[in-house]
C-alpha cells in the first residue's frame, strides 16, 4: 500500500506539531525524542526522516534506533505553522524578552552580555523557551531586528547583546559582502565586551558576574576578577593588589586579644585582627590569626596581609 504524498506531508506536519507540544518550555538541546515512545506511535516512520530532510529535525543513533531533536528552524517552524504571531501568550513573552535584552544596553556604547539565568529571571520567562529565542534568533526572524547571539557561539550560557540590538535591520543577506561586514562587527563587538571584562589594573580575567539585590527596587552587578579586584555596579568594592592605591601594611591597626580557657590553667592564646584604618584598607579583608604569642599572632597577620596584597 502507498501512502499519498499529502498524506505524507499531513503526517509529518501533524509530528511537527506534536513535538513542539511534547517539548513545551523545555529547551530544544535537553529533550530527546523516540519514535518508538507510545506518544508518537500514530505516526508514520517516514516523517521522522521527511523532518530530518527539511532539517526541522536531527537525528542521534541511540541503539537500537535513533533519537530526534527539534532544531532551532524546526522550532520556528513549528511556531509559525500553530500561528504563533497570532498567539498573545507568545506575543507578551517575545516582548518582554527583548525588553529585557534592550535593558542590557541601555546607555552604553559596548554591547553587554548576560547569562542565561539572569535573563529568565528578569523577564520571567522560562529558561529553555529563551533559549529557543536566542538560538533560533526569533526576534530577527520575526522583526527583522538586530538580534541578541551566544557569546563565542558557546550555546546556552552567555548571550551577547550587541548595542544596536532591536534597530530595525536593512536586508543585509542580500549582499554576502555585507553579510561578512556585520559578522566582523559582531565580532568586534565580542572582543570589545571581553577586553572591558578584564581587571584594568593587572588584565585578570573576570571570575564571576552576578546580579545582587541592593535593596528592594535596586539591582546591582557584581563582578570579581581572578586577583580579588570587585565592583558593584562599576563601584569599587575591594582593590586589585596591583593598584597603586591597594592600602600598605601601615594602614592597618593590628589589634591583639588574649583568650584563656578557664578549665586549663596557663592556657592561653592571642587572637589578631587587621583593622583598616584608611577608605581603601576598609575595604580589604585580611584574615586574622591567632598564636601562643602576641608576637606570633601579629607575624601570622602580617604573613596573611602580604600573600594577599602579592599582585
Ligand atoms: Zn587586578
Amino acid at each position: 500500500m502507498t501512502i499519498a504524498d499529502t498524506d505524507r506531508r499531513n503526517d509529518a506536519e501533524k509530528l511537527l506539531g506534536a513535538l513542539l507540544e511534547a517539548l513545551g518550555d523545555d529547551a530544544i538541546d535537553l529533550r530527546l525524542f523516540d519514535p518508538d515512545s507510545p506518544e508518537f506511535g500514530g505516526f508514520l516512520k517516514t516523517s521522522w526522516s521527511e523532518l530530518e530532510t527539511s532539517e526541522f529535525v536531527a537525528s542521534t543513533p541511540v541503539p537500537p534506533g535513533f533519537v530526534y531533536r527539534l532544531t532551532p528552524t524546526g522550532w520556528v517552524e513549528a511556531l509559525v505553522r500553530r500561528g504563533f504571531l497570532d498567539d498573545e501568550h507568545i506575543k507578551d513573552r517575545l516582548a518582554s524578552l527583548a525588553a529585557a535584552l534592550k535593558r542590557k544596553v541601555k546607555g552604553r556604547v559596548v554591547s553587554a552580555v548576560v547569562d542565561l539565568d539572569t535573563l529568565a529571571r528578569e523577564s520571567r520567562i522560562p529558561t529553555g523557551w529563551i533559549f529557543n529565542a536566542v538560538d533560533s534568533r526569533l526576534l530577527n526572524r520575526v522583526h527583522r531586528r538586530r538580534d541578541a547571539f551566544w557569546l563565542g557561539g558557546g550555546r546556552g550560557r552567555l548571550v551577547v547583546v550587541p548595542t544596536d540590538f532591536g534597530m530595525t535591520q536593512i536586508d543585509l543577506f542580500e549582499d554576502i559582502r555585507s553579510q561578512n561586514e556585520q559578522l566582523r562587527e559582531e565580532l568586534a563587538a565580542v572582543k570589545d565586551e571581553i577586553s572591558g571584562y578584564r581587571c584594568p589594573h593587572c588584565s585578570a580575567e573576570l571570575s564571576s558576574r552576578n546580579d545582587i539585590d541592593l535593596d528592594e527596587h535596586t539591582i546591582g552587578t557584581v563582578q570579581s576578577f581572578e586577583c580579588g579586584y570587585t565592583t558593584v555596579d562599576g563601584c569599587l568594592e575591594s582593590p586589585c593588589p596591583s593598584d597603586p592605591r591597594f592600602p600598605t601594611l601601615e594602614d592597618f591597626e593590628l589589634r591583639t586579644t588574649c583568650n584563656a580557657n578557664p578549665l586549663i590553667p596557663n592556657d592561653q592564646w592571642w587572637i589578631c585582627s587587621a583593622v583598616g584604618k584608611t577608605p581603601m584598607a576598609m575595604k580589604v579583608r585580611v584574615p586574622s590569626a591567632s598564636g601562643r604569642t602576641d608576637a606570633e599572632a601579629r607575624e601570622r597577620v602580617i604573613e596573611n596581609y602580604k600573600r594577599i596584597s602579592k599582585p
